[in-house]
């Protein structure tokens, strides 16, 4: 069931139509792809799809995994598909896009975590599409440097990993996760010489001054990209949205983000981690 709450005005976006909306849509059906787009209700599908990008969700779209604001199914997710990678490389030849995000579902259960598909799949849409830029949005791997590496070891040009909220509401957003954890997966792709970004949605609950703990710790692991957004409800099943933050607060984070030396800060409310993410490959963009 959708949440009814009246969205404040600076929320209200177009609903998704017109040519290349349609395009990208056929080309998902055809290749048997999820996107995080459809899957998260993302309130941009109009923006993003009518120019031609989506985020595409990979290993299924079965969560090991239950966060309270996310929804991606939980369950026993389906045998890891390895023609996964090809069809993913195709349909981004296909909709010729210069610059792709990937992310994936958790599969805790695998003993790789998954990091060979994602290998794999890096791997296959280069060779198909050398001149396109890859955001690959990945889960903490439960911290284990291998499978880490193994996606650094393909190369793509940012890497993300969520942290989602700040560390009091972690348990209650991302039971499954830990806060310090996912600051180390982030400390440590940076010390493997990797361009870092990551995400934060306001209105769960924190508090301002959380929120500003929380962007230090990240300076702290010299984090390049941050988004912050705010979170919105997918369904009544879903945590709620306990306010919704005005545009200028955004703003003021976005301040204090380049206070602190990140490379990048996306903030407003309609802000995805995956929003505009074509400009979070190229260093020095947001200044
Ligand atoms: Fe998809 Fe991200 Fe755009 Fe939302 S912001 S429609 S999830 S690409
Ligand atoms: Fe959703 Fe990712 Fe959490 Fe799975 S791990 S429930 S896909 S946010």
């Amino acid at each position: 069931i959708k949440p009814r709450y009246q969205k404040p005005n600076w929320l209200r976006v177009k609903l998704p139509i017109g040519e290349n909306y349609k395009h990208v849509r056929s080309l998902v059906d055809t290749h048997k792809l999820h996107t995080i787009c459809e899957s998260g209700n993302c309130p941009n599908m109009g923006e993003c799809w009518g120019a031609g990008t989506a985020t595409f969700m990979i290993l299924g779209n079965i969560c090991t995994r239950s966060c309270g604001f996310c929804a991606v199914a939980t369950g026993r997710p389906e045998p890891v598909d390895w023609d996964e990678p090809q069809r993913v490389a195709e349909a981004i030849h296909l909709m010729k896009v210069k610059h792709a995000v990937i992310t994936s579902v958790d599969r805790d259960e695998l003993k790789d975590g998954g990091s060979t598909i994602w290998y794999n799949t890096i791997k296959a849409v280069k060779a198909l599409n050398p001149d396109t830029t890859l955001e690959t949005l990945i889960p903490d791997f439960k911290g284990i440097h291998e499978q880490i590496e193994k996606v650094a070891e393909a190369a793509p040009e940012v890497i993300s990993h969520n942290m989602e909220t700040v560390e009091r509401l972690t348990r209650q957003v991302r039971i499954q996760a830990k806060y310090r954890r996912s600051l180390e997966v982030l400390r440590y792709l940076k010390e493997l010489g990797v361009r870092t970004k990551t995400g934060i949605m306001l209105g769960l609950g924190e508090t301002k001054e959380e929120v500003i703990e929380t962007m230090n710790d990240l300076a702290a692991v010299n984090l390049d990209v941050l988004t912050l957004g705010q979170y919105l409800q997918p369904t009544t099943r879903h945590l709620p949205v306990e306010r919704f933050v005005h545009p200028d607060e955004f703003a003021e984070f976005r301040e204090i983000g380049y206070s602190l030396g990140f490379d990048y800060v996306e903030s407003g409310p309609l802000v995805r981690s995956s929003y505009h993410s074509e400009k979070h490959v190229v260093p020095g963009y947001g200044r």
